[in-house]
């Protein structure tokens, strides 16, 4: 299809939103409720562009192109519209930046940044929703939520739990679960793709230490819990694990589960082996790497002089990824000589 973005003549398939068809051309347009692996909900309205004889301005996130299409991103009327709306979420959220840990990675703080807007200015009146932190792993504080719908979508289109839902409606509008209790005594599985999906404070993961967003680093690493191969990132601050996020990449598209999430506090745990151990006169004390690996070698090279290969048997681990785990089989078979090996396959 032909249409015109910005005064500019473009080529688009048919078939995509006009928020698709702009992204593609490398024109930006704000959302909070728009997910590419979601059905569109146009729930924000933050991405109202304006099309040539339309009579209002128009959701580019839920609105197809068309043939011969005009559409202008950036005019005046775009650009009060979303000032508005931006108001209009701030007169009923809390101006708590400076304390919020959602500070520096937070969809509203970037655009009220970005439209100049300080404040709501309507003389409305605050939520005062206690927050609930009955979850073991994260927080919802329904008192930041722009209700952009985005974690109920997650949960009931990506993850299927179905756990979570709006209740009531206008100004009393709030996520919920079941009964309009707290998320523990729901049936949540505390996957966190709904924490992953929102575009503010008001799901928030519980944070074994805090951090400022732009005090991380970000590794990107396939997680060791099963054989998926879940994409993610860790987020590390002074050499350590402070948080997870998902990478939206095959084959997790975005996912993650419960311990893939929140399941990292093993890494730093003072509890935890960081050295081999070597046993001597029946206790076991600390080595270097080099003296573990001589240890193993000889005593292997030991037991198959005295009493051949299939003396041996190897268990390897569903932590471990695929290709240690191949390893691990390529050993056993072609350097010790025997087909002994087994995995726990799941833990
Ligand atoms: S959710 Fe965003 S806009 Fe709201 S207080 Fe936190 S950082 Fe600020
Ligand atoms: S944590 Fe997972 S199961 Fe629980 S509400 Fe969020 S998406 Fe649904
Ligand atoms: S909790 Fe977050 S993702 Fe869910 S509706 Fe509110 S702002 Fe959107």
């Amino acid at each position: 299809m032909n249409i015109t973005l910005n005064g500019h003549q473009c080529e688009v398939e048919g078939g995509q939103t006009i928020f698709q068809a702009a992204a593609k051309h490398g024109i930006h347009i704000p959302t909070f409720c728009y997910d590419e692996r979601l059905v569109a909900h146009g729930a924000c309205r933050i991405c109202v562009v304006e099309v040539k004889g339309a009579r209002t301005l128009m959701t580019a996130c839920s609105t197809p192109v068309a043939e011969g299409m005009t559409i202008e991103t950036e005019t005046l009327a775009v650009i009060e519209a979303r000032k508005g709306i931006l108001r209009l979420m701030l007169e009923n959220h809390p101006l708590d930046c400076l304390t919020c840990e959602k500070s520096g990675n937070c969809t509203l703080q970037d655009l009220c940044f970005a439209y100049g807007i300080k404040e709501g200015g309507f003389n409305g009146s605050k939520k005062n929703y206690p927050i609930d932190d009955s979850n073991p792993f994260f927080t919802y504080d329904a008192n930041k939520c722009i209700l952009c719908g985005k974690c109920v979508r997650v949960d009931n289109e990506l993850q299927c739990t179905g756990a979570i839902s709006f209740a009531e409606r206008g100004f009393e509008t709030h996520v919920t679960v079941a009964g309009d209790k707290d998320f523990e005594s729901s049936n949540c599985v505390s996957c966190g793709n709904c924490v992953s999906a929102c575009p503010v404070g008001a799901l928030m993961p519980k944070q074994p230490q805090k951090f400022r967003y732009w005090d991380v680093k970000k590794v990107k690493t396939t997680c060791s819990y099963c054989g998926v191969g879940c994409q993610m990132e860790l987020l590390t601050r002074d050499g350590k694990v402070v948080g997870v996020e998902p990478v939206n990449s095959t084959p997790n598209e975005g996912l993650l589960c419960v311990k893939g999430r929140f399941g990292y506090r093993f890494l730093n745990h003072p509890d935890r082996l960081n050295s081999p151990l070597i046993r001597k006169d029946g206790k076991l004390v600390e080595a270097t790497w080099d003296e573990a690996i001589h240890v193993v070698v000889s005593r292997i090279k030991d037991i198959k002089e005295k009493h051949g290969p299939e003396a041996f048997g190897g268990l390897s681990s569903a932590r471990c990824t695929n290709e240690e785990n191949y390893l691990m089989q390529k050993m056993y078979r072609a350097v010790i000589g025997t087909n002994n090996v087994d995995h726990c396959a799941r833990l």
